[in-house]
């Protein structure tokens, strides 16, 4: 195995190929009128069934009306059909046909001014690839359709098409990715063995009907003989009696034996997820990653639609509920908004710097969040935050929200708390200054690990440079932790070195009071926890202080997880 495996686990179960292969309609021979119009009939009779079929799985997730619906109406639309059928009657074949209505219907939609019509072009795109498709015989694959135990194989996996994994898929390996790109987050909060990184893995599950993944000794077998599949299963077994072992964690409190309380909290995208962390013992949320609430849309979210979804989490959430205000673009786009392509998207028009532009988008979020925060304790933070005046003009915008929801005389907290991710270096640097401003740190080590060390956190090739714990990373969490300590503001680190058992004695000792991490790790980090206490902590922090070599601080960090 060549990839990063992202989560420890043995999966055995037909391998499932995700194809996103381009497609080239000139493969296409033309036959006569009526044989391309029931070519045609038939596939949007299929795609019919299968958009269908996805708005049914959708509807738990997503409400009874969904993305989906516009799918249909689209299919149903009286224009489109009158022209296919006069692209048919021009001599065009059936995918052609399609093609061609396909441009014709952009060009009228991208002449309407109104952004949620123009939004419907994503969907016809959808619409006419998936119609094309069928027609030629290499149907789309949709994973929420998988209705047999598999392990998906894929070069890569957007958080757009994850929304539909279901359960059914016991584990992942992707060709491109690294630990921290959104498919293995992912893969974490659905506690599934993955590997991401496995360059030329999709040529190898050709012709395999089965596959073991085993990412707690890192392989990967295709057609494995009776013999390996009996030890694999005898591995699997005695895997899943360690987990229950580890489980027996999850109810208890993370108290250091010299009673230092760590909070160990949950990673969420939905409240789905909230449920599946409590279970693993998640005493709150620390990252309401919203992101995934307009991503499965096919719109921004209102204000009204958003304050919904808040004000439940908010009353079915733990201790604590720190919701992050959107964080779109980089590798995260929506399907109703027309991102200009940007040379590097992770140093580009993201997150608070969309939102700052974006003012509508930003102060529906925040006064959803504002009303929701009546209901419990609710707190909100800003991503991707670089300056004291970014925050001060998200802080602003803040502001006029309360103003006009006191205005309308509508109930909202006037006290919500207000925190910023430290996920890029000029916030970590700048954080004894940021502290005066912020109720509240959470450092996101997968970016500012990216930004720190220039290592982009999705691309392979440069995994090996991709190290949480190079001396100047730690520099930076220590530099967080005292501002924090100085000015009495609380330092928590929901990136994914807070679930990496390595790095919790670390973590603890520099001052970080809470832990937030994909919901599946929480039980291991809690028995590490249990089982130290804060001095063995601080005196390791002073350990690796003297320690300039990444490998050297890699070799003391992996002694002090053993327990
Ligand atoms: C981070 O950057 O560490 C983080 C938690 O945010 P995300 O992974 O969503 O970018
Ligand atoms: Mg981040």
């Amino acid at each position: 195995m060549i990839g990063t495996p992202v989560n420890e686990g043995i999966a055995i179960a037909k391998p499932f190929i995700f194809r996103k292969e381009a497609i080239s309609i000139t493969e296409e021979k033309s036959s006569s009128y009526e044989q391309e119009q029931e070519k045609l009939y038939d596939a949007i009779d299929k795609a019919r069934e299968q958009i269908t079929s996805l708005k049914e799985l959708a509807a738990e997730k997503m409400g009874k009306e969904n993305i989906f619906d516009a799918h249909l109406s689209i299919l149903e639309d009286p224009m489109l059909i009158d022209m296919l059928d006069k692209a048919l009657k021009d001599g065009l074949p059936a995918a052609a046909a399609v093609d061609r209505a396909k441009k014709e219907l952009t060009a009228i939609f991208e002449k309407i001014p109104d952004p949620y019509i123009k939004a419907r072009i994503a969907d016809i795109d959808d619409i006419t690839e998936r119609l094309i498709r069928i027609i030629l015989g290499k149907p789309k694959e949709d994973l929420a359709l998988i209705d047999q135990p598999v392990v998906l194989i894929a070069r890569d996996l957007t958080p757009s098409e994850t929304i539909g994994l279901n359960e059914n898929v016991k584990g992942i390996i992707t060709e491109t990715g690294s630990a921290t790109s959104h498919a293995a987050i992912l893969a974490k909060a659905l506690g599934l063995p993955a590997v991401v990184g496995e360059e030329g893995i999709i040529d190898k599950a050709k012709d395999a009907d089965l596959v073991i993944l085993d990412t707690i000794d890192d392989n990967i077998i295709f057609n494995p003989t009776q013999q390996e599949l009996e030890i694999y299963t005898v591995k699997q077994a005695k895997y899943e009696d360690e987990r229950k072992r580890l489980m027996l964690y999850a109810g208890r409190e993370a108290i250091t034996k010299d009673g230092k309380k760590i909070k160990v909290y949950a990673n969420i995208g939905s409240l789905e997820e909230w449920q599946v962390a409590q279970k693993y013992g998640a005493e709150g949320i620390g990252l309401f990653r919203t992101e995934f609430l307009y991503m499965q849309n096919d719109h921004f979210p209102t204000e009204d639609e958003q304050f919904e979804v808040y004000k439940e989490i908010t009353q079915q959430g733990g201790e604590e509920i720190i919701l992050r205000i959107l964080d779109i673009g980089g590798d995260k786009n929506l399907p109703y908004y027309d991102f200009p392509k940007e040379m590097n998207p992770f140093l580009g028009n993201r997150a608070v710097r969309f939102l700052l532009k974006n003012p509508d988008v930003f102060k529906a979020q925040l006064k959803a969040a504002l009303r929701a925060a009546v209901y419990g304790n609710l707190k909100i933070m800003y991503p991707m935050i670089s300056s004291i005046e970014e925050l001060h003009e998200a802080n602003k915008i803040l502001q006029q929200c309360k103003d006009e929801l006191k205005q309308n005389g509508i109930a909202y907290k006037e006290s919500m708390e207000v925190g910023i991710m430290v996920e890029i270096p000029s916030a970590a640097i700048m954080a004894d200054v940021l502290a005066r401003y912020v109720d509240f740190f959470s450092i996101g080590t997968n970016d500012l690990c990216q930004y720190t060390l220039a290592v982009d956190r999705t691309n392979a090739l440069v995994k090996e440079l991709y190290k949480p714990h190079e001396p100047a990373i730690l520099r930076l969490i220590r530099h967080v932790t005292k501002a924090g300590a100085d000015f009495e503001v609380p330092v928590g680190v929901c990136g994914e070195m807070a679930g990496e058992p390595i790095y919790t004695k670390w973590l603890i000792g520099a001052g970080v009071t809470e832990l937030s991490m994909s919901a599946a790790s929480i039980p291991r980090i809690k028995e590490i926890i249990i089982n130290t206490t804060y001095d063995e902590c601080k005196e390791l922090v002073a350990k690796t202080n003297s320690l300039f070599n990444a490998n050297d601080i890699e070799n003391e960090l992996k002694e002090s997880a053993i327990c």
